[in-house]
């Protein structure tokens, strides 16, 4: 299948700032890609290069095939959400939302039935007289989205369309940003954040990025529990990062323990690490049983504690744990580790 977005070694360059490196990356029709990472770490230049916000400095971008590298944003027929909405304060929902289609000098009739089709499609039909200043950051948010989609865009760019919004609000744009998807089966998606839960509710496939460079690419539930990078096993997860000793191609030694680990095919004799979740270690009053630690800090965070620990091997090592009975700081414990945690490589 032809992809409906192609990155062909794409580097940009600001003077003498490498904001991309050479990036190879597609993305299906219908298909949900995630450029997630820190910031500055690229996504947002990726994006603009899809856009065409401007020329990268190398490479090729194709929509649907097609060559656009050197086509104009306005001719890339794209639908584009960003941080801020950017909608035109002056003109009215109806209005804002119709301006990709009149300029395209799209027949009335049609304008009118598409507006209120997609304004429909965010939940926003009974706000078609409003201006912008009249709207909540949310519906202003659903706003920009029905104006981007307004052109029936095979591809939609989102970049960090809800980091603006307050956490609550964000919850609930990520559901309805769902099911925006499910009634938009045909539209590729590419949607740029930073933040791990919206990533991994609304991804079909994931692209991390670090320092301008691609870390790593996978379906988004691959990338969550098997990924290969330990920069990924942090970035998206929190893994605790333990460096082990490989016995053979299952096993691994952590002081005294062994444990069987997942290795995605990481090639032997590289330096490597066994990416643990904090929710999966676990924590008794010491018995001898596991791996000795001593409780540093504990944290309640509502739905459970947060434990910080100091192996005695010399690692530290973090902890979410539903009750903390018998334990306080200072105390010696038993750190229980899981089998088939990822091997994931040091970068
Ligand atoms: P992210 O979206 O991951 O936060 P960006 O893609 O915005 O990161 O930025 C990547 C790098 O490129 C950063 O170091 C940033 O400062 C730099 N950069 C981005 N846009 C410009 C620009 N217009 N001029 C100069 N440097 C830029």
């Amino acid at each position: 299948m032809t992809p409906a977005v192609e990155l062909r070694e794409v580097a940009v360059h600001f003077g003498r700032t490498v904001a991309l490196h050479g990036l190879d990356l597609s993305v299906a029709p219908g298909e949900t890609l995630a450029l997630l990472g820190p910031s500055g770490s690229g996504k947002s230049t990726a994006l603009k290069a899809v856009a065409g916000f401007f020329r990268p400095t190398a490479g090729r971008v194709l929509l649907g095939g097609r060559d656009v590298t050197d086509l104009p944003p306005n001719r890339r027929g794209l639908g584009v959400v960003v941080q801020s909405y950017a909608l035109f304060p002056h003109m009215k929902v109806s209005d804002n939302v119709a301006f990709g289609l009149r300029a395209r000098r799209t027949p009335r009739r049609i304008v009118a039935e598409r507006v209120a089709e997609v304004l429909s499609l965010v939940g926003m039909s009974g706000f078609r007289d409003r201006y912008p200043r009249q709207l909540s950051g949310g519906q202003q948010q659903r706003v920009a989205i029905a104006r981007a989609l307004a052109i029936r865009p095979p591809v939609l760019l989102l970049d960090e369309p809800l980091s603006a919004l307050d956490a609550a609000l964000r919850e609930e744009m990520v559901a309805e940003l769902l099911r925006l998807r499910s009634e938009l089966p045909d539209t590729a998606i590419v949607y740029v954040t930073h933040d791990q839960g919206e990533v991994l509710a609304l991804a079909d496939r994931i692209a991390v990025m670090r320092d301008a460079r691609l870390v790593e690419v996978g379906p988004t539930s691959a990338l969550y529990h098997r990924p290969a990078e330990s920069f990924t096993a942090s970035f998206l997860g929190a893994s605790n990062l333990l460096p082990v000793e490989v016995v053979d191609a299952g096993t691994v030694r952590l002081g005294e323990l062994r444990l069987a680990a997942s290795s995605a095919g990481l090639p032997p004799g590289e330096p490597v690490a066994l990416g643990v979740r904090p929710h999966r270690v676990g924590v008794r009053e010491y018995s001898g049983a596991g791996l000795a630690a001593r409780l540093v800090a504990v944290q309640w965070r509502g739905t459970g504690f947060r434990l910080d620990l100091e192996l005695e091997l010399g690692h530290r090592l973090r902890a979410e744990v539903p009750a903390v009975d018998g334990l306080s700081v200072g105390s010696r414990v038993d750190v229980s580790i899981p089998d088939a945690c990822p091997l994931v490589r040091v970068a």
